[in-house]
Parts: C-alpha cells; structure tokens; sequence
C-alpha cells in the first residue's frame, strides 16, 4: 500500500471516528478546570496532521504553536483549524523563539529522522517539553546528546512508540509474560506493503537508513518490549533487487535475527518494496499467538489468534484514526502535568538504535 493510499484509507477512518475527535477550545485550561499541556507541532506533514488531529481529542492537551518551513501555507491552514495565532506560528529559523512562548509547553516533532536530534535538542535549551516521533535519531550517540539536553534541562522526553499505548498489544504483553504460553522460545516479526516514496525516505543522510528505520523498527521494538531483555547478538542482511537510483543510499529489503541473553530468539524483516503484511508472532513451549495486522493504523482491526495449552486464543481491537495518538498524546500531557516519567523515554529509543546499529554493522551496511 503507498502512503496516498494509507492516507486515504485513514481520512475514511476517520469519518467514521469524526464523533470522538473535538472542535479545539482556545484555552489552555479544560471545561473541568484542569490544566491543557500546549503543544507545538514541529513539521507538518503527514503524521503531525494525525497527531495534531488526535490532540484535539485528549482531555489534558491542545495544540498552540506550530513549526513549519511554510507559514504562509500551512501554517495559515493549520493555524485556522486549530486556533493558533499568528504570533505562536514558527520556521526553523525562528523556532528558538518557543522560549519566549509561555503557551507551549511542549513540542512534538514529525521531521525526517536526521532533524530530530537537533531539534530535540533546540527544543529542550528553550525549555520545552519533548515528544519526539521514531526513530529517536539515526545514532546511538544522537540519543544519548537528546537524552543529555532533556536531563540538562529538566524536561521530558518521550518516543512516539503508539503501540506500548495500544490495549491489544499490552493486553498480549501481560499474556506472554504471565507465563500463559509458556517459555518463551522465539518472536516473528514483519511490516511489508508500504511503498515510501518520499524522497527524504530514500536518502540515507535524512532517513539515516532504510525500511529498517521505519518500519521493521516496530517488530524490534516489540521484541524488546515483550522480552524486557536487550539483544546481546544482532545479526542482518539487506539485498536491493531495484538496480536503479531509487535505493542508491538505502536498502530495498531487510531481514535480521537477534538472540536474547535468556536464550530467546527474534527474527523480522522488512522493505520498501514487497507486498505484504505486517504481523508479529510468539512461540512458547505450551502455546503461540500470532497478531495480524500488528502494527498499522488508521482502518484497521489488531486481530490475534492462538492457543495457551488447550485453550483457544482469538481477539482484537480497532487502532482506527488517530485512536493510538490520543493514547500516547494523553500519556505524554500527563507524565508534563504530574511530572512522571514517560512509558516510552528517551531511553527506549536508545536502545533500538544500538540494535540497529549493531544489525546494519553486521549485514555490512553501517548507519550514520
Ligand atoms: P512527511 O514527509 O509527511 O513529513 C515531514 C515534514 O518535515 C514535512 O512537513 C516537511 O515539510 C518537513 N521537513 C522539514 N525539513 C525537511 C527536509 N529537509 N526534507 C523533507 N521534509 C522536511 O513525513 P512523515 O511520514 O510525517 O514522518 C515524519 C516522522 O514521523 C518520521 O520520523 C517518521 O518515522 C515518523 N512517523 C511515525 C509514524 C507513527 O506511526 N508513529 C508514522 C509515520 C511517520
């Protein structure tokens, strides 16, 4: 499925999820009196609109500033939809003014992969609280300078990793971790039936490498949320079948294994360029469960099926537009409001890219 499909596919979800999702007050303070963390969206393409969107449906969040290279255009156009005033509408050159803004609380940052180091970084030295989208960075060592400014400045940092939001993924979580299956011998995953056309997806000194980053990033970091353990070897291999300039700086296609401390094993893969779909699979010794889809949004319906000893496992939940950005957006105003430490920090994002990074070093194709 290409992204203008994808996008189509989620405004007709939408439509559908229109009831849930607000007309934004122009207040920072809730019809109940408690306080609205206010968000600055930074780079207004096709996520940030979801997010934005999702936004305007959390009890404890709005949107009051946005970052953008085009302020006559979108800027003019989103400012309207959400009640920014011209004054809270940034460019790149004139974000540091953020500082000044006793509005925004906070940023959310939807550029390609290489610009959120410096703009987390930018964002934490005026002050500001940071949702940063994944991957973190296109380097550990970009992490840990975004996780070094945060601390520094005493705000937040959160990764956009929705599924640890998503009730069916925690739900199998609490299953596969009560022992319902078992021990736990290995995990399958993949994302495949994206086609990303954007060109700054394609260069690796923005993307910072290929499908990889994008998306076989979210079956990694469910083996890591499931297993709570960190690969100690990580191995990959990339093969792109395109001969033309479209893959000249990144891989076509990625598959890699990595092998846990407790002995468990994970393999997934991922590509720009392959139909098929995206799904996540557990082997204990006394039961399986295999999710399909797992790992998209918009217009689709988490469905899983199983079994833990004799007992037949099936189920699911809808992660329609924007369901699992109002639960992340919700998390991350909450952790700003009560000073709590974010489900998914800084930290998280760290350690997939040291997975990574240790997979592309291995199939012979180091990032960054
Ligand atoms: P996009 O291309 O739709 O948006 C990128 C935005 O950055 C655009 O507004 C663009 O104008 C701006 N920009 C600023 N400088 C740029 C430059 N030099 N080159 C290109 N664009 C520039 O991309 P997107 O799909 O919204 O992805 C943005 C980020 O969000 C990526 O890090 C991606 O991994 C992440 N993402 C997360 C999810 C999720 O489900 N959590 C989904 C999609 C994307």
């Amino acid at each position: 499925m290409d992204r203008r499909r994808f996008a189509q596919l989620s405004a007709f979800a939408l439509a559908s999820t229109q009831v849930r999702v607000s007309a934004q007050s122009n207040s920072n303070n809730s019809a109940s009196g408690t306080r609205r963390v206010g968000i600055a969206a930074v780079g207004l393409g096709s996520i940030a609109e979801v997010f934005m969107r999702a936004v305007t449906a959390t009890p404890n969040a709005r949107i009051t500033g946005l970052v953008t290279g085009h302020p006559a255009e979108k800027g003019v156009k989103f400012g309207a939809l959400y009640n920014v005033p011209g004054n809270s509408i940034y460019t790149y050159e004139t974000f540091d003014r953020l500082r000044d803004n006793p509005a925004i609380d906070a940023v959310y940052i939807a550029l390609p992969n290489s610009m959120h180091c410096e703009y987390t970084i930018r964002a934490a030295e005026a002050g500001k609280h940071v949702f940063c989208e994944k991957p973190m960075g296109i380097s550990s060592a970009e992490c840990r300078r975004m996780i070094e400014a945060c601390r520094r400045a005493n705000v937040k940092l959160m990764i956009g990793y929705r599924i640890h939001y998503d009730a069916t993924f925690r739900k199998l979580r609490e299953l596969v971790r009560s022992g319902a299956l078992g021990e736990i011998q290995s995990y399958q995953g993949g994302f495949y039936g994206m086609r990303n056309k954007q060109q700054w997806r394609l260069d690796r000194s923005l993307a910072g490498g290929g499908s990889l980053l994008d998306l076989g990033i979210y079956p990694l970091n469910a083996v890591r949320w499931f297993t709570g353990e960190e690969p100690e070897i990580c191995r990959g291999l990339v093969a792109t079948r395109d001969k033309g300039q479209a893959f000249a700086t990144v891989e076509q296609s990625i598959n890699w294994m990595v092998k846990f401390p407790s002995g468990i094993l994970a393999s997934g893969g991922s590509s720009y360029e392959q139909s098929g779909t995206n799904f996540f699979a557990i082997n204990g010794t006394t039961g399986h469960l295999r999710l399909e889809p797992a790992f998209v949004y918009g217009d689709a319906i988490l469905k899983y099926t199983g079994t833990a000893g004799d007992t037949e496992l099936s189920g699911g939940g809808p992660v329609y537009d924007p369901d699992q950005f109002v639960l992340e957006a919700t998390h991350f105003a909450d952790c700003v409001l009560h000073n709590s430490q974010p489900a998914t920090p800084g930290e998280e994002g760290l350690a997939d890219l040291l997975a990574i990074e240790a997979i592309y070093a291995s199939a012979g194709t180091p990032i960054a």
